[in-house]
């Protein structure tokens, strides 16, 4: 199935004396229970087409569609609605909230949107990502690769339709990028949670199941199960 897909969407930034063309007519498909790694050079798009999806950003032109819900139909409060519901963010600067416990992270957005807690999956979830000692912890007192997997948790205890991870890596150490790469890989195959994630580095990317190469707004390279080799 498809949980995410985007139909001739273009985006263009600036006024008519100097446009830039971030995505020019793309379109694609996102596999549920899969997870697609999107590459390309720096201002090939990456980003913009990730913030369409997700509905942090508006296409100039064509469709988005998360769950079968028209994301680029949506006014700012079916937005912020369908990104409480639908969907989980991973960032490369983590975002977490320095005066909150890892705990009080994890469950920040059931609690904004007033969903009741499930305590055996914020149990499995702590677990999976290794965090049951630092629960206690504010992101101070955790490594960088320790609050990421803060934020691979409060991403996936929502049970989002789709999470969105820009460079989830990039801030990490090669050690600390396995273990969130395994995380989120584990995702994939024990709950079928589908990802999505831009990422520069090859390696993080030789853990998806499908390898989108991104150029000049356009998507020049669509590989299915790819090899390292593949990707490089
Ligand atoms: P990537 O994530 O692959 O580095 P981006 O999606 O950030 O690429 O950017 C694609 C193109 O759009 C680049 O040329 C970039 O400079 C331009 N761009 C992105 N955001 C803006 C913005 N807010 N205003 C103007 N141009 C932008
Ligand atoms: P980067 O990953 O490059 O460091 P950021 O994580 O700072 O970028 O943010 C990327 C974009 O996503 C920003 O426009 C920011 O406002 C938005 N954003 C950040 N956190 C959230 C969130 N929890 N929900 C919705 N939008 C967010």
């Amino acid at each position: 199935g498809v949980v995410a897909y985007a139909a001739d969407l273009s985006k263009t930034y600036g006024t008519k004396d100097a446009i830039v063309t971030a995505l020019d007519h793309v379109n694609v498909e996102f596999g549920r229970g899969q997870m697609t790694a999107i590459m390309g050079p720096s201002g090939s798009g990456k980003s913009t087409l990730m913030h369409c999806m997700a509905g942090l950003d508006t296409p100039t032109s064509g469709q988005v569609f998360v769950e079968g819900l028209e994301v680029s139909a949506m006014n700012q409060r079916q937005l912020t609605d369908l990104r409480r519901k639908e969907i989980g963010f991973i960032f490369q600067s983590f975002n977490l909230v320095p005066t909150l416990t890892a705990e009080e992270n994890i469950l920040l957005p059931l609690q904004i949107s007033r969903k009741p807690i499930d305590r055996a999956w914020f149990d499995q979830i702590v677990k999976v990502v290794g965090l049951e000692q630092r629960l206690g912890h504010r992101p101070s007192q955790l490594s960088g690769g320790q609050q990421q997997r803060v934020a691979c948790a409060r991403a996936m205890m929502a049970r989002p339709s789709v999470i969105f991870a820009d460079e989830p890596t990039g801030n990490l150490d090669s050690r600390s990028s396995r273990e969130v790469l395994s995380f989120l890989r584990d995702s994939v195959r024990d709950y079928g949670q589908s990802i999505v994630m831009v990422t520069h580095d090859p390696r993080a990317a030789s853990y998806a199941n499908r390898v989108l190469v991104l150029a000049d707004g356009q998507i020049t390279q669509d590989m299915h199960e790819p090899t390292y080799e593949q990707i490089l």
